[in-house]
């Protein structure tokens, strides 16, 4: 199961921040996961659960996201306000609170990480192709700076391994990019790494004609004194 954590460097660079572990569970072999989305996800959940337990998270609520292919984003102030996970109706979690644990499933769609560099705030959405037509990562970083009083400057965005061109013929990442520099982020880490291409590692919604498994992309604000 170790292979189930990807190592890339983007995700290297998020984990070098303060505070902040990143990171991303992707094709669990041996499960057979060539069913629909409830389904999938139902058998994946306790090895999530075990690599999240492995990786020291365990501790830590897992808030998640309905997914719903929008752009709201779910600020969290208060964490045990959200017993109820999913939250409804959105693509994004943000919270500037230690201790909780943020988590959105894609399989295709990219996963999006925006974080302050000193560690105090972070925001983590799924933005496929709608997603970033209706611009989430826009809005998160909006959301980010407001909320949290920050320039886009002291952020770092990360985009997460998706499907790209030629495999889809939307490059929504390229676009993702283009969001977080009009936005004034300069630093954007992104491996180019696509879904479909790495069928041994990743899950991939369009290759496997929708018959697949979700990855698991977190982030969480590790509790630190103040
Ligand atoms: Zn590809």
């Amino acid at each position: 199961m170790s292979d189930a954590v990807v190592c890339l460097p983007s995700l290297h660079a998020l984990n070098a921040l303060p505070g902040v572990t990143a990171r991303f569970f992707g094709r669990m072999t041996g499960v057979d996961v060539m069913r629909e989305r409830r389904e999938a996800m139902a058998l994946l959940a306790p090895y999530h659960r075990q690599l999240l337990q492995r990786e020291g998270l365990d501790g830590f609520p897992l808030i998640t996201a309905e997914q719903v292919h929008g752009n709201e984003i779910a600020f969290l102030e208060n964490a045990e306000a959200y017993t109820q996970v999913p939250i409804r109706g959105v693509d994004g979690l943000a919270t500037t609170q230690q201790g909780i644990t943020l988590g959105i499933y894609v399989a295709d769609c990219a996963p999006v990480w925006i974080v302050a560099k000193d560690g105090s705030a972070g925001a983590l959405l799924h933005s496929g192709k709608k997603g970033t037509e209706l611009g989430i990562t826009t809005r998160g970083i909006t959301l980010l700076c407001e909320r949290a009083h920050l320039k886009p400057d002291k952020l770092m965005i990360v985009i997460g391994p998706c499907i790209r061109p030629p495999c889809y013929e939307v490059d929504f990442a390229a676009t993702i990019r283009a969001q977080a520099a009009s936005s004034g982020v300069s630093e954007v880490h992104d491996d180019l790494v696509c879904t479909a291409c790495h069928s041994d590692l990743y899950y991939s919604y369009r290759r496997e004609c929708g018959l697949t498994g979700r990855m698991l992309a977190t982030l969480t604000l590790q509790p630190r004194p103040s």
